[in-house]
């Protein structure tokens, strides 16, 4: 393949996750960008993890479900010229570092805002992982068919609580009861829908005028807010600023209700236009850019099927440069030790299928006879490099873990030290070298449980803590000094950096009062 195809194909690649709190519209939005890629043809094919109603402790239900989870994590289908490849970030009980770690296999992102919640807890979380990232965020604000809180409103909500920057691409045409389309500010094109929600649109000229022409879609009080509000964001508000957008720094913004679609084809063509194609990205040996002849990419999602018969797993591979072909040998920068490439899987909406090549941006899933950890970069060449390791992300959740059976000590640790490695948790030391589990969902706590059990034939004594935050300590020397001072619980992460543990909001505040020296940040990402 030379060189002008692969670039080519790079730049019709668009692969982006779907953030937002539960219930804001994602499964509902992810299937309308289907149905209008044509990857769908009917809508409810989309599962919503929602109606899979499984206690998070009922491991054999979730089993069954595995399947489904498979399909639905990777997404890719073609609109216009596009190949679009939306990653899935689980909400509800299945919120775990995956959902974290997928953001980092990403170009950008959108995050779904509920027009009448604004910007909600799980969306705050999700964002912080981008804006830490840098990627551009697009925001779509959703359930416009309902009376929510007012554009400009929300707008100070996003700039305050999140601290991003907005433009509004388009402006709704009133809401709830009389919402009837969106104003689009880029294209001066309005788009409405008739009682018989049909879409229409019209592009205005220098001549036309926008009260005119909404007379008879829209009530007169709906025409003279839009205006108003159009006229103050134009006086008003952030000009446009791409290379703010491309950095993270400013969010274009986009009504609509995904339930009937109004707004989501607009949506997704500016999204297309504007969001960016697979970019270089930093390695062990620099940047390194898609359009590198050699194939090289990162395991970031490593789904373990929790049969004990067959353990076979698939490890979904980011590909960052060159082209990947079915059948392939690449190098693993962890172990330089080679592997066919043999059964490379592509996702579809509602399909699995083995695939002959792919391209940056792309995610193809490996079968994985526990070969693979989750970081681990492969690439063509044997003189291999890495993308890093993937960083850990803030814990919510802990608990003490010991093998019930003291005589299984050895088994206890090995499987703890695999799964940590693997990254289904994180596993910390205390002083006294016990060992605390530190999980993002607690779902991770099961499936802790259940494969230590099933792979390893340890069963365990849990003691779940009441702490809730960790903190990491950028300078090791202070974790010395407060392990003599103090009465913190101050651990250590599985590459020994120290790691500071609280109950709560209040206890962390009341240490940053009393140390105001010891800088703490969120997540390993912060330490690279
Ligand atoms: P998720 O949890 O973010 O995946 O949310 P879903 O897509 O499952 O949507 C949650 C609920 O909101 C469902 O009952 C949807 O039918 C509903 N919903 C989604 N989009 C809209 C919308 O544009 N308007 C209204 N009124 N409801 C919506």
């Amino acid at each position: 393949m030379n060189q002008k195809q692969l670039q080519q194909e790079i730049q019709r690649r668009k692969t982006f996750a779907i953030i937002s709190h539960p219930d804001a519209g994602k499964t509902t939005l992810t299937e309308k960008l289907l149905l209008l890629g044509g990857a769908i043809r009917t809508a409810g094919s989309v599962k919503s993890r929602k109606s899979e109603k499984f206690a998070t402790s009922d491991w054999m239900e979730l089993e069954k479900q595995r399947g489904i989870s498979v399909t639905s994590s990777v997404m890719q289908f073609t609109y216009q010229d596009y190949k679009i490849n939306i990653l899935d970030t689980p909400g509800h009980q299945d919120f775990s570092e995956d959902t974290y770690r997928t953001l980092m296999a990403v170009d950008s992102v959108v995050m779904i805002i509920d027009v009448a919640k604004g910007v909600e807890p799980q969306t705050i979380k999700l964002f912080k992982v981008c804006k830490d990232r840098g990627i551009p965020i697009f925001t779509f604000i959703n359930k416009l068919d309902r009376q929510g809180k007012e554009p400009l409103e929300l707008f100070e909500e996003l700039e305050e609580v999140l601290g991003i920057e907005t433009y509004p691409i388009n402006y709704p045409i009133g809401m709830g009861q009389s919402f009837r389309g969106v104003y689009d500010r880029m294209d001066h094109k309005i788009e409405w829908y008739n009682e018989k929600r049909e879409r229409q649109t019209q592009v205005l000229t220098e001549d036309d005028d926008l009260t005119e022409i909404l007379k008879g879609v829209a009530d007169e009080g709906t025409i003279h807010q839009l205006e108003e509000d159009l006229m103050l964001l134009d006086e008003a508000g952030n000009p446009f600023d791409f290379e703010a957008v491309k950095q993270g720094k400013q969010t274009p913004v986009f009504f609509g209700s995904a339930v009937s679609s109004f707004g989501v084809p607009t949506f997704l063509e500016h999204y297309l236009k504007m969001a960016p194609y697979p970019q270089a990205r930093e390695t062990s040996i620099g940047k390194v850019t898609p359009d590198t002849e050699q194939f090289s990419g990162f395991v970031f999602k490593i789904q373990a099927n929790m049969n004990p018969a067959h353990r076979d797993r698939i490890a979904f591979l980011r590909i960052c440069s060159g082209k990947f072909e079915r059948g392939m040998t690449v190098w693993l920068d962890r172990t330089k030790k080679s592997v066919k490439l043999a059964q490379p899987q592509q996702f579809f909406a509602d399909s699995r299928e083995i695939i002959d090549d792919a391209y940056p941006g792309d995610i193809v899933g490996l079968y994985d006879p526990g070969f693979y950890q989750i970081g681990d970069s492969v690439c063509e060449s044997k003189e291999t490099f890495n993308y890093g390791e993937l960083p850990q992300f803030p814990p919510e959740h802990f608990a003490k873990v010991r093998a019930k059976n003291a005589m299984k000590q050895k088994h206890f640790l090995k499987g703890v030290n695999q799964l940590a490695q693997e990254g289904a948790i994180q596993i910390y030391r205390t002083p006294y070298e016990e060992t605390i589990l530190g999980v993002v969902g607690q779902l991770q706590f099961d499936v802790f449980v259940y494969r230590m059990k099933a792979e390893y034939g340890v069963d365990l004594d849990m003691q779940r803590m009441p702490h809730q935050i960790a903190k990491w300590i950028t300078k090791p020397e202070d974790a010395d000094e407060l392990r003599k001072s103090s009465n913190n619980l101050v651990v250590l992460d599985h590459q020994e950096r120290p790691v500071i543990i609280f109950e709560n909001d209040f206890s962390l505040r009341w240490f940053e009062q009393k140390h105001p020296d010891i800088e703490l940040v969120d997540s390993s990402f912060s330490l690279r």
